[in-house]
Order: structure tokens, then sequence, then C-alpha cells
């Protein structure tokens, strides 16, 4: 019997996990037949009570494997944890706010059995989220798929499911910054995508801010793509030429109509103009150089503290 690995990365969870839990397992029962099945729940250092509430189910089920970080590294850390952990011939990625809703896994089998390696959802749209926030979303596949080799679907969710070959691929990219929604995308093979509807959480609340928003799309572009660090050429011959352009006018106009000093607002204009763009260009550096860094130092991605599977 093929066995089934449930990933779910939890922070700070206390609310929804037993409920989440009881939901799957319904599911894991209706496969029962033709799939054994493991839960790794993977505690990303939550302050509340989502560990001591993990254990309450791991008394009861052996199936869960428990992995508990010493602080919270965040979300692809802990994916990056649980799929290292999963020992199925399949695997699935899932939220514990049952945002990702584990009937879904039914559909996602089915076509794991017509032959797809991976099974992905996607949103069919962005309702009950706020209207800033989806804009924002929407410029931001648009800009980056311009510049990539490798497409990110917009509306693309973590919920996954793949075979273990898919896993094996995505665990040999070892980069400390991951940005799992790219490294799906970047190892490739035979993905069906299924469209959800938007669920809104059922409790507790969302750990993005605008913030980590803005963070995690700078991480998007970084990670896969250079394109930013050649803006710096075509900026650079465009005022070039800009000013060629400019510098030929004065003289002409000094020449013949022996015009005085040119104002103070062209020059105030074009200082700041250039401080601007030379800001904006080292600004680009240093955010691959901040990258570089971290990948250099080469620390691990996260730190267990308390691991809970039947190997002990
Ligand atoms: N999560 C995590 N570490 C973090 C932030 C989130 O493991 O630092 C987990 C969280 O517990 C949930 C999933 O990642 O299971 C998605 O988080 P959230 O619901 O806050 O994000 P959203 O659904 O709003 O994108
Ligand atoms: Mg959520």
């Amino acid at each position: 019997m093929d066995k089934l690995s449930i990933v779910v990365p939890c922070y700070n969870e206390e609310n929804v996990i037993e409920t989440f839990y009881n939901k799957l397992m319904e599911i894991t029962e209706k496969i029962s037949d033709k799939y054994d099945y493991e839960v790794i729940f993977v505690d990303d250092g939550s302050k509340d009570e989502t560990f001591p509430k993990m254990k309450n189910l791991r008394a009861k089920n052996d199936k869960i494997k428990i992995i508990s970080f010493s602080r919270n590294f965040g979300k692809e850390a802990g994916i990056h944890a649980g799929l290292s952990n999963s020992t199925g011939e399949l695997t699935v990625v899932m939220d514990a706010d049952l945002q990702h809703p584990p009937e879904i896994i039914l559909e996602m089998l089915k076509y794991i059995e017509e032959g797809y390696d991976t099974v992905a959802t996607r949103r069919k749209n962005r309702k009950g989220e706020p209207v800033f926030k989806s804009f924002c979303a929407r410029m931001f596949y648009k800009l980056i798929n311009n510049f990539m080799e490798v497409k990110l679907e917009e509306g693309a969710q973590d919920f996954r499911m793949m075979k273990r070959n898919v896993v094996d691929a995505i665990l040999s990219l070892d980069e400390y910054n991951r940005f799992s929604k790219g490294i799906f995308n970047w190892v490739g093979f035979k993905c069906k995508y299924i469209e959800i509807d938007n669920v809104k959480r059922v409790a507790g609340k969302t750990k993005w801010s605008f913030s980590s928003l803005w963070k995690y799309a700078m991480e998007g572009i970084t990670s896969f793509t250079t394109a930013p660090l050649k803006i710096a050429i075509f900026i650079g011959i465009f005022v070039f030429i800009v000013s060629t352009i400019f510098a030929f006018t004065i003289i002409v106009q000094t020449l013949i109509m022996g015009k005085d000093v040119p104002g103070y607002a062209s020059t105030i204009v074009s200082v700041l103009f250039m401080g601007a763009i030379q800001l904006l260009c080292i600004g680009i550096l240093s955010e691959y150089i901040s990258k570089m860094y971290m990948e250099i130092k080469n620390r691990p991605k996260y730190i267990i503290r308390d691991k809970i599977d039947n190997e002990k």
C-alpha cells in the first residue's frame, strides 16, 4: 500500500489545529483502503498552545510526527523540514487553517493516478481579499513573469501533492533563501492545476503583514531572476543619450545667442534625478548582495528543538 505523507506547517494555530486534524482524518479514512498515511506537523516556533495540542493528538495517533523548531523560521523552512522528513511515495503540503480543504486530496489522488507527477491548486479568484492586496499581487506576477525564465502561476498556492521524485528534486535545491512557489515550478515535472475557491481561514489570523509580503516579493524576484541587475545599464544608456543632447543644446545656445548661465531649476532637478537613480541601482545591488551573504554563511535553514516520531 502506498503511503501519503501530509506535511502541515503550523505557526500559532492553537485555535484550528484540532478542527483541521478531525477534518483530515475524515479524508484519510475515506482513502484507507488504498493508502496508508502519516501526518507531519511542523511547529514553526509557535508561542501559543500549538505544540502541546500537537502532542495530545500524537498521543491518540502514532501516525503523527511532530517537528518543533527552536523559534519561528518561516513557512518555507517549515515546508522544507516537513518534506525532508516525509517518507511516503506521495506527499501533500497544506496549511493548518483549513484554507486548503482536505477533501481536495481526493481529487489530487485521482490526477496522480492518472499519471501526473504533481497536482497543485490555484485560486479561482481573490474574492474576500483586501482590494489593495490583490492589486499588488497581480502587479507582482505581471512584473516577475516578464523577466523570469520560469513562470510563476498566478494564484497558485502551496497546497500540492507530489510524487517521491518531485519531493527529492525539491530537496536537492539546497538554497537558504527558499521561494517555494518558484522552486516548485523550477523543478518541472508534469503538473496539474486544480482551481479552488478562496476560503476564509476558520479561526486565528493570517501571519502576513504588508512588510512580510514585500519581503516575499523581493525574495521571489531575487531568487529567480537577475534582470533587475541589468537595469543600471539601460538607465545609464538612456541618461547618457539625454544628457548628450542637452549638453549639445546648451553649447549651441551659448555660442549663438550668448545665453547666460542656465538656471537653478535644471541644475537641482538633474542632481536629484541622478542621485535617485544611483541610490536605486545601489539598492538593487544590495538586495542581491544580502542574498549572497546569507547563502555564503551556509547556516541551517531551521533548528529543531524537539522531534517526536516513531524512530525514537
Ligand atoms: N505558517 C508557518 N510559519 C510562519 C507563518 C505561517 O508555518 O511563519 C503556517 C501557518 O500556520 C499556516 C500556513 O503557514 O498553516 C499559512 O499561513 P497563513 O494562513 O498565515 O497565510 P495565508 O493563508 O494568509 O497566506
Ligand atoms: Mg491561511
